[in-house]
């Protein structure tokens, strides 16, 4: 057993943000360098804030 061995999350390599305040900074930073639009939203994996490009996830 590896009970203690923690579970990857599936956004594990994506950005991660306490507050939506902060992700939504970081958008509007990356907006403006990249030109698209972000989406912030809560994420039911790791309940931390993520930035996304597409608007179903
Ligand atoms: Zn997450």
């Amino acid at each position: 057993m590896q009970s203690d061995e923690p579970v990857p999350l599936p956004c594990a390599d994506k950005l991660a943000f306490d507050t939506p305040e902060a992700a939504r900074a970081t958008a509007t930073v990356s907006e403006h360098r990249y030109g698209g639009k972000l989406r912030v939203y809560k994420c039911r994996y790791c309940h931390l804030y993520h930035l996304s490009t597409n608007h179903d996830d």
